[in-house]
C-alpha cells in the first residue's frame, strides 16, 4: 500500500533517471518527456551546467536566513531586473506562494498610499493561480474550492474574453487585475497582444495595478523571456516560479518601484525563499535561457512544431479541433475528452499532460532537439490515425 495521501490521481509508472528530453523507468523503458514536470525542467533532465552549479554551490553553502545578505540572491535579482520591467524582486519557493505574495504587494501598495479599501483583486473565472487558500479563491473554480470552508474574501471574477463583464466588475475597491497571459491549466488560451495593451490602458485609466501571472509562461517558455513582452506592456507585478529553477523549487515576485514602496521591513518573509542553493541554480538557468540566441531557437522550434501540428489538424479535422499556444507551451485541443488520447501517446512512449477544454498539453524542454520534436510528431500522427 501507499502511505501517500490520495490527493493525486497518479499514473502507474515511475522513473529512476532522466537525461535531456528523456525519462527512463526502473526497468529501462525510455519515454520522450514532453511534460518536464509541467514546464519546470526548462533545460531537460540532468543538465550538465545545472549539475555543475549544484555541485559547486552544495559544497559551499546551502541555506542561510534572510536575516543576512545573500549575494547569490542579489545577483539573481539584479539579472531579473536588468532583463525585465522590474525594479525589485522578492524570492519565494513556489508558484502559489508567488501569486499570493503578489496579491499582498498589491494590497499593501494601496494601504501605504492611504487607500486601504482598495484591496479586491479581479481575476478570470476558472483561471489558475495555485492551490493555497487565497489562490484557489483567486482562481474562482468551484472544483478547487469545494469543501474548503469559508471563502477567502477579496476576489471578483470576470469571464475570459468578456470585456463588458471585465469593465463592469471594476469598482472603487478594486486594487488590481490579475491574469495569466496564456491560460495554462485552463487550456492554453492565449490573450492576444492587443488585448493585453487594452488591459494595461484600462488599469491606468482606473488607477489600478496589473498583475501578470507568468508562473507557467515565464522564463522563456513562450519564446520571449516573458509572454507579455510581445505586447510591449509593462505590468506592475509579475509572479514567476516553475521554469526559473530548472527543476529546483524557487519562485519570485517581480515588481516595479511604485508598488515596492509598500513592502517595508517585516511586511513579508519566507524561511526558504531565495536561499543560496536555489538562487545559484536559478542564476545558471537565467544565464542560459535568456540569451537572444536561445530565445530565437525556442521561437524557431516553436514555429516548426506548430506548423507541423497545424497540418495534422488539416489531416484529422475530426480528431483535432484546434492547435493552441506560443513558444513551447503548446496545446492540441481535441473534439472529445483527451484522457484516452494521452494514454495512447503514453503507450507509444510520449508523455504529455492534460489541460482544460479537452486540451493535450505539450511542454518539451526549451533546449529540445528538432529530431525529438519529429519523433513526438510521428507518435501524435500515429495516435490521430488510430483515433479516426
Ligand atoms: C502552476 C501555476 C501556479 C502554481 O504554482 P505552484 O508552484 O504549483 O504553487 C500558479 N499560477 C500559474 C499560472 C501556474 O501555472
Amino acid at each position: 500500500m501507499s502511505y501517500l495521501a490520495k490527493n493525486y490521481n497518479r499514473k502507474k509508472i515511475s522513473f529512476s533517471r532522466g537525461k535531456g528530453s528523456y525519462l527512463y523507468t526502473t526497468n529501462g523503458t525510455k519515454y520522450l518527456d514532453f511534460v518536464q514536470g509541467i514546464a519546470v525542467n526548462c533545460l531537460g533532465h540532468a543538465n550538465s551546467r545545472l549539475i555543475k552549479t549544484i555541485k559547486n554551490q552544495s559544497k559551499k553553502l546551502w541555506h542561510v536566513s534572510n536575516a543576512f545578505e545573500i549575494p547569490e540572491g542579489e545577483k539573481l535579482a539584479k539579472k531579473l531586473c536588468q532583463k525585465t520591467f522590474a525594479d525589485y524582486v522578492m524570492f519565494q519557493n513556489s508558484g502559489a506562494e508567488a501569486t499570493e505574495a503578489s496579491i499582498k504587494v498589491a494590497r499593501r501598495y494601496f494601504y501605504s498610499i492611504g487607500k486601504p479599501n482598495k484591496n479586491r483583486i479581479l481575476c478570470v473565472k476558472n483561471s489558475f493561480h495555485g492551490r493555497t487558500l487565497a489562490a484557489i479563491y483567486a482562481s474562482g473554480s468551484k472544483k478547487m474550492t469545494e469543501g474548503f470552508g469559508p471563502k477567502v474574501p477579496g476576489f471578483d471574477h470576470f469571464v475570459f474574453g468578456n470585456h463588458k463583464s471585465l469593465k463592469k466588475k471594476i469598482n472603487k475597491n478594486t486594487a488590481a487585475i490579475m491574469i495569466e497571459p496564456i491560460m495554462g491549466e485552463g487550456g492554453i488560451k492565449v490573450i492576444p497582444d492587443w488585448c493585453l495593451k487594452e488591459l494595461r490602458k484600462l488599469c491606468n485609466k482606473k488607477k489600478i495595478l496589473l498583475i501578470v501571472d507568468e508562473v507557467q509562461t515565464g522564463v522563456s517558455r513562450s519564446g520571449d523571456f516573458f509572454a507579455f513582452e510581445s505586447s510591449k506592456i509593462r505590468p506592475d507585478i509579475v509572479p514567476i516560479a516553475k521554469g526559473i529553477g530548472g527543476g529546483f523549487p524557487i519562485g519570485a515576485v517581480l515588481m516595479n518601484k511604485k508598488v515596492a514602496a509598500g513592502m517595508t521591513p517585516g511586511t513579508h518573509g519566507s524561511t526558504f525563499g531565495g536561499n543560496p542553493l536555489a538562487c545559484s541554480i536559478a542564476n545558471t538557468v537565467i544565464d542560459i535561457v535568456s540569451s537572444k540566441k536561445f530565445l530565437n531557437n525556442v521561437k524557431r522550434l516553436s514555429k516548426y512544431f506548430l506548423s507541423n501540428l497545424n497540418q495534422l489538424k488539416e489531416k484529422y479535422p475530426e480528431v483535432i479541433k484546434d492547435i493552441r499556444g506560443r513558444g513551447l507551451l503548446i496545446g492540441i485541443q481535441l473534439h472529445q475528452n483527451q484522457a484516452k488520447f494521452i494514454k495512447k501517446l503514453m503507450d507509444h512512449k510520449l508523455l504529455t499532460i492534460r489541460a482544460g477544454e479537452n486540451v493535450v498539453r505539450i511542454l518539451p524542454p526549451l533546449n529540445v532537439k528538432k529530431n525529438e520534436l519529429d519523433q513526438a510528431f510521428k507518435i501524435i500522427n500515429k495516435v490521430c490515425s488510430e483515433f479516426k
